[in-house]
């Protein structure tokens, strides 16, 4: 693909452009990845193990948690050989290092924190919170590290081969609207915003409030007609949806983006259907960042080895072979604010075969079943995401908050905040039309509570399962 040249410095120095500060340490990361992304994994591996060394000897000397654990696993400077340790052996000591449970993170939150930053690094970057039910995961990021995430998510736009002049648009909850009276809330800003306008000239970006009927949302896509359109899948679906219920068309997209949620099954293939638009999604979690991309060519899911070291490891422990099916263990290799090692994100992914025709060298993983804490338990014992025909709830106007809760194996109450009571007929309508998207084997009922304590990251779907996963 062909990228525009990015913005000038100074005028003058246009073309070839010499780029201001920020965006050439953003370009120049992303030059390494351009390299790197073809290596064979061997030569990666090598490449990536003093970065590797450099966090180990850092969380040793500045992370309380981890002096012990490393100490133990033969990993502390002080026993490994200066002229460092031969492949196997170092593999051997690595898997000594134990798995670290989410509810580690939970509680050694303060323990886990380095006590400072290397030079370079910047600054202690806000707490991220993941999840959107439950007791969030906390994780202190440093602005180098937020630097690198930041030119992955660049590659990402670069593999995807997307058009930075075409129209880009949102659709999420947005936090600065105030008037909830209006149908719909529409912002339109001059480019995508960083770390692509950083860089580069972009189109207009626009973020549609999700907090409106999904014809309306339609409605503002028809208006807005956008090359790029990027929400929750689980939207995505309800929208897609309307409009072939409707019988409606939409304007011509150039690719659907799916971020935030598992993806369910069914939305690819729709979206094709629909919109004759590909749906492209990444991998990526607030602990750790983006841990997979789908190339272009494939649509597979090569893993981001540059960012973090992923392992997909069986019940014993052990690697997953080819085709199959384990847990995901990431140490994110940049973050020295919070270190951590081998953390486990609590999905399983399936390990992919045989190269991929892109030509790119990173490790594929075939699927991504996603986060298990947010799915639901079928009475069959499957899992799937959570979908509950959320256009049904947002038809009803006093309905000012809402969480799905599953309280049984074949039981699911939605919680609701009103501003009035609701009719019976609203209330049939929204029990009739979740029980018929949550495919016919549940019992929903409506709860109606005071309030709802919502995620930070304004996630669409709050789900709550109170049963454990079989
Ligand atoms: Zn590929």
């Amino acid at each position: 693909m062909t990228l525009p040249p990015p913005h000038p410095a100074f005028p003058g120095g246009a073309w070839p452009a010499v780029p201001q500060q920020a965006a050439a340490a953003l370009l120049a990361v992303l030059g390494q990845l351009e390299q790197t992304q073809s290596m064979s994994p061997t030569a990666l591996a090598k490449a990536r193990q003093p970065q590797l060394e450099l966090l180990i000897d850092h969380a040793f000397d500045h992370v309380v948690f981890w002096r012990e654990r490393l100490e133990h696993a033969g990993l502390s400077p002080a026993r490994r050989p200066k002229t460092g340790l031969d492949p196997a052996e170092w593999d051997r000591r690595w898997a000594n290092l134990p798995i670290l449970a989410r509810q580690e993170v939970q509680e050694h939150e303060v323990s886990l924190r380095s006590s400072r930053l290397p030079p370079g690094h910047g600054d202690f970057v806000d707490s991220m919170s993941s999840g959107s039910s439950g007791r969030p995961v906390r994780i202190t990021r440093s602005t180098l590290d937020y630097l690198y995430w930041q030119a992955f998510q660049l590659r990402e736009h670069v593999w995807r081969e997307r058009d930075l002049a075409g129209k880009f648009l949102s659709i999420f909850r947005n936090e600065q609207r105030t008037d909830n009276t209006e149908n719909v809330h529409l912002v339109e800003n001059q480019d995508w915003g960083p770390p692509t306008s950083t860089v580069w000239p972009t189109g207009p970006s626009f973020l549609l409030d999700y907090r409106a009927p999904i014809a309306s949302l339609v409605q503002s896509i028809s208006e807005v007609e956008p090359d790029y359109l990027c929400t929750f899948p689980s939207l995505l679906l309800e929208i897609l949806r309307h409009v072939r219920e409707h019988g409606l068309k939409l304007p011509p997209l150039r690719e659907a983006i799916a971020i935030g949620e598992a993806c369910p099954p069914e939305l690819e293939s729709l979206c094709r259907e629909v919109w004759q638009a590909p749906l492209s999604s990444t991998y990526t979690a607030a602990e750790t960042g983006p841990l997979a991309f789908r190339c272009r060519e494939e649509e597979r899911w090569h893993i981001q080895s540059e960012k973090s070291l992923v392992e997909i490891l069986d019940t014993e422990g052990r690697p997953c072979l080819p085709g199959n099916t384990g847990r995901v263990i990431v140490t994110p290799l940049h973050n020295f604010a919070t270190p951590l090692f081998r953390y486990e994100i609590g999905d399983l992914a399936t390990v992919g075969t045989g190269p991929c025709s892109c030509g790119r060298t990173l490790p594929i993983l075939e699927s991504i079943a996603g986060r298990a804490r947010d799915l639901l338990v079928l009475p069959s014992g499957e899992l799937r995401p959570p979908y509950y025909g959320h256009g049904a709830v947002m038809e009803v106007r006093s309905i000012r908050q809402h969480r799905v809760v599953q309280t049984q194996i074949d039981r699911v109450t939605i919680q609701l905040v009103v501003s009035r009571a609701l009719k019976p007929q609203e209330e049939n309508h929204i029990i009739q039309s979740a029980e018929q998207a949550l495919g016919g084997v549940f019992t929903v009922s409506l709860e109606y509570v005071e309030g709802i304590e919502r995620g930070p990251n304004g996630k669409f779907a709050e789900f709550e399962r109170q049963i454990p996963l079989p």
